[in-house]
């Protein structure tokens, strides 16, 4: 007899009416966004241009720690949210570890992510604008999914530029774009001033995720009516994840428990940042010590554990503002043979502060070590992680390891961000044994920094 069930349910009048603001109570905060031409303060003014006006004013919100998440966006999270939080009973026995392991799984939709959480929030508020329509890019093409599927819901139209790799490898992902109802563009593309220069520079080039932000950010700017979203590292779109960790902590507390140790991965942070922060809202107000809040990256795109905490831009093309924040360098470019996801230069200013100021660890994992723990995970588990995802799986399993050795039962909790079953390529060269692992020299980084901005 088991006194907690495998999954431990949330009834719809349990789940979260308002979204969780860690800038509220952080003790310091993050550095202000700069203007990439001036290097001074952004002024709201021009923010606006970019940025839906609820979503600027939520971006630069320091004061409101809880903020009401709109009746009609409710109504859509109930599709697929509450999230399950899941006891992965099964894998426990097989590392036969005292540990107890939970995860919150956000694969639950079509979208297959946590991206659904933001995207659907973003629209709204284009939406309650009179927006007509919205620009993104998107890399692996999850965000580019969930967005057109909330621009369906909501009824705007959308243009998603996908680096050009990307989408000539992965046609299932434009398909599913392309069924909810929006134009996709092979980016560079000769639709913009940014596509055509760099396709004149470098024709048959495959294109990078910086440069496909740079397309929808002209785009935005030149189409009336029009703005650019994106999926991660903004503070608006931790705010809007924190329903990942509000959830976690009201089943979790239905048992009586309390994580030892929160493991997620982090790209640009928004799905790690989203799942910690009501828990670090307990460690910041000392109502918890010792609560131990791991970030795992990969050891080809190290981030938080060999990057800079300097001002960057947040694409190649330089038109967004600069953040202050642990980046590779905005040139950074992982290795070609980099199949794992997070691959982003920067990381969300939030997670960057908290981690520079010693509230968050971090930890590199190489990719053959993250797809061994996605199948050992999936043989017990069932689910099939995204690659970002088995980050967090490789360090839950060898924190569970570590409670085998020293004989402590703590209690473990991780973000399932995602399914991998539009990376079953990556799958296929770690099954067959083709891949391989590259962890960067100092001297590949030293390359990255030099592209830092002097401010
Ligand atoms: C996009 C994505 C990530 C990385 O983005 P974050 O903003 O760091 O959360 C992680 N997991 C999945 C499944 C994703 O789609």
């Amino acid at each position: 007899m088991k006194n907690v069930p495998y999954r431990i349910y949330l009834s719809e009048s349990e789940t979260s009416k308002q979204w969780y603001n860690i800038l509220a109570d952080m003790k310091e905060l993050p550095d202000p966004y700069l203007h990439p031409a001036t290097f001074k303060p952004v002024e709201p003014e021009v923010m606006k241009q970019i940025f839906c006006e609820e979503l600027c004013a939520q971006e630069m919100n320091t004061t409101d720690r809880y903020i009401d998440i709109p009746q009609e966006l409710q109504e859509f999270y109930k599709i697929f949210r509450p999230s399950p939080l899941i006891r992965a009973y099964n894998l426990e026995k097989a590392l036969g570890t005292p540990a107890k392991i939970y995860y919150k799984f956000e694969g639950n939709n079509t979208s297959g992510s946590h991206k659904l959480n933001s995207a659907a929030a973003q629209v709204y508020y284009a939406k309650k604008q009179g927006i007509t329509s919205l620009t993104t890019e998107t890399g692996a093409g999850q965000w580019g999914t969930a967005l057109a599927m909330a621009c369906s819901h909501f009824g705007i139209d959308l243009t998603v530029y996908m680096v050009k790799v990307s989408y000539e490898q992965k046609p299932y992902r434009k398909a599913v774009i392309q069924t909810f109802g929006a134009k996709i563009i092979p980016s560079p593309s000769d639709t913009t001033d940014v596509g055509r220069e760099i396709l004149k520079e470098h024709p048959g080039t495959g294109g990078s995720l910086g440069c496909a932000i740079s397309e929808a950010v002209e785009t935005a700017m030149k189409t009336p009516n029009c703005r650019y979203v994106l999926g991660s590292v903004l503070n608006q779109v931790l705010l809007h994840q924190s329903v990942i960790g509000l959830e976690a902590k009201a089943a979790l507390e239905k048992i009586d428990e309390y994580p030892d140790i929160i493991i997620g991965c982090t790209g640009g942070g928004s799905n790690f940042g989203g799942l910690i922060s009501p828990f670090m809202m307990d460690t910041l107000t000392g109502r918890r010590s010792g609560t131990e809040f791991i970030a795992v990256e990969p050891a080809s795109c190290p981030t938080l554990t060999r990057g800079r905490y300097a001002y960057d831009y947040c694409d190649t093309g330089h038109v967004t503002p600069l953040a202050r924040m642990y980046t590779l360098g905005s040139d950074f470019i992982p290795s070609a043979n980099h199949a794992g996801g997070l691959r982003y230069h920067g990381m969300s200013p939030v997670v960057s502060k908290l981690y520079h100021d010693g509230y968050i660890k971090a930890v590199a994992s190489e990719q053959t070590k993250v797809f061994e723990a996605a199948v050992q995970f999936a043989k017990h588990e069932t689910i099939l992680p995204a690659p970002e995802s088995a980050h967090a799986v490789r360090v839950a399993i060898d924190k569970a390891i570590e409670c085998r050795e020293t004989g402590e039962a703590k209690t473990i909790l991780f973000g399932l961000s995602g399914t991998g079953y539009f990376d079953l390529n990556a799958y296929t060269s770690y099954l067959d044994g083709t891949m391989t692992d590259y962890i960067p020299t100092d001297e590949d980084l030293e390359k990255g920094f030099a592209s830092l901005p002097k401010v």
